[in-house]
């Protein structure tokens, strides 16, 4: 934080936390107590400070992954290497299929390519070069080397290449779940927000330039349906420029497609009057790019999406079409990642739902509650008539008490929670209670059905 010109501007002050330490952080030396604590003008800021951080604890993804049994770090299966569990894993499932499906709508075609790639692939496309230390030690295999691939575009590039494409063939989109390997140090491992190994929402998309602009229109176009659905309201862009003038060497690529490209991005971001930020000298050295930044609850901004152009690829693996004219020119290269990687994706909509997530991924979206052993025949029939209508329902007829059977599925965010009892068999209804606490009342199966159905198909956006 700021320095102050003397204590007196100090109006509040409260003490956090303690921590041992070594005088001077030689471990020979006595151990000492460091006291954390925070300060700010006047009382009512440190409240409202101690309630965000109370807030942000109980949301944090690492805490909410165990409570919500999402997903586990395992020691012995290794550091930043997460595991998804069963119902994690049920939602990532949800979301690949709705990716996948999103994509093919507008044309994608997707391709999966392996984990580990030859040595030769990252000496065309350079990563040996000016990757080498995101990347893991060599793979010997009989007499090749092979590595964890740190990125998915080298793969793709030989895939386009694969067969001679004409300006018919453009736009190509080509998208790919890819999993990833990148070397993080140990000390820098966070939950699911940085980790060693990851699966990127990935595509590429090879096009002319007169494409360029509507491809990057149609990027966003998914962008803003796909941050509506999982229920982020709140993004901005930020637009990564060259800066030819104090760095004339930096960047690879004619500069005449460098400018197009950045007066494209602009105008694209201009043009649908968003708001955006422009950063001159934060370009990659092949190409500009657009950043987008998820907002959450807590004002704190995290890099989810990007839309990268690349001008150095294309021109280390020769990639080419041939033009209306006959001629042979270089396509456009635009990498994006909606989601970017998923583990960074889930720790923001964990975080920014604090686990209460949009029924459409919800892993559990009902559970049914039988008030007592007599309840649970019609407990199973309700159970199997959610169960054909394709809602992930469970029963907890454990005999426990009705209310601690309750607290346990609030616990666990369940976002409808059923009880049945007499009146609700004498009726053939369920009594529906929403974890937004609201008491739906008595309705008829079919009718709860239509309910959730509804409310599944819009992803909650009414
Ligand atoms: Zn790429």
């Amino acid at each position: 934080g700021p320095h102050v010109e003397s204590t007196k501007e100090i109006g509040a002050v409260k003490l956090l936390k303690t921590a041992g330490a070594y005088w001077r952080g030689d471990e020979n030396n006595k151990m000492l107590t460091r006291i954390y604590g925070t300060a700010f003008p006047t009382k009512e800021e440190v409240k409202e400070y101690l309630k965000k951080l109370e807030m942000a604890e109980k949301r944090n993804h690492r805490v909410l992954g165990k409570q919500l049994k999402l997903f586990a770090l395992i020691p012995e299966i290794g550091q930043g290497l997460p595991v998804w569990l069963p119902r994690g894993y049920k939602m990532r499932r949800i979301l690949e299929n709705y990716m996948i499906e999103l994509e093919e709508k507008y044309g994608y075609v997707h391709i999966l390519t392996p984990h580990i790639n030859k040595d030769e692939l990252f000496k065309i496309s350079g990563h040996l070069d000016f990757y080498k230390d995101s990347m893991y030690a060599p793979i010997k295999v009989e007499d090749e080397t092979y590595y964890l691939k740190p990125m998915n575009c080298p793969a793709a590039m030989m895939v386009y290449k694969l067969e001679p494409k004409s300006y018919r063939d453009l736009p190509l989109k080509m998208g790919e779940l890819g999993t990833v390997y990148r070397y993080e140090k140990s000390g820098e491992l966070q939950g699911l927000q940085r980790v060693r190994g990851f699966t990127q929402n990935d595509a590429h998309i090879f096009c002319t330039q007169q494409q360029l602009e509507d491809e990057i229109g149609e990027i966003m176009d998914l962008l803003d349906i796909f941050y509506k659905d999982v229920g982020f309201d709140k993004y901005k862009f930020v637009l990564a420029l060259s800066d030819t003038e104090n760095n004339p060497d930096k960047y690879a690529g004619e500069p005449e497609k460098w400018k197009t490209a950045e007066d494209t991005l602009r105008k694209v971001l201009k043009d649908r009057k968003v708001e955006f930020e422009e950063i001159p000298g934060d370009a990659a050295f092949y190409g500009p790019k657009i950043d987008v930044l998820a907002v959450n609850v807590f004002g704190k901004e995290d890099a989810i999406s990007t839309i990268q152009l690349d001008f150095n690829l294309p021109a280390k693996f020769d990639i080419k079409y041939i033009d209306s004219n006959g001629e042979e020119q270089e396509p456009f290269v635009i990498h994006r990642a909606l989601s970017g990687s998923f583990e960074r994706f889930f720790a923001f909509l964990i975080e920014h739902h604090g686990g209460d997530f949009p029924l459409w991924l919800a892993p559990e979206q009902v559970r049914i509650i039988p008030i007592s052993e007599n309840h649970n025949e019609y407990a199973d029939e309700v159970y199997s008539i959610l169960k054909d209508a394709k809602i992930r329902v469970n029963i907890d007829d454990r005999s426990k008490s009705m209310q601690s059977r309750i607290r346990d599925a609030e616990k666990m965010k369940i976002p409808y929670i059923v009880v049945v009892g007499d009146k609700e068999i004498e009726t053939e209804t369920v009594s529906v209670r929403s974890r937004l606490n609201k008491e739906l009342g008595l309705m008829k199966n079919q009718e709860f059905i239509d309910y959730l159905k509804e409310e599944i198909r819009t992803k909650g956006n009414k």
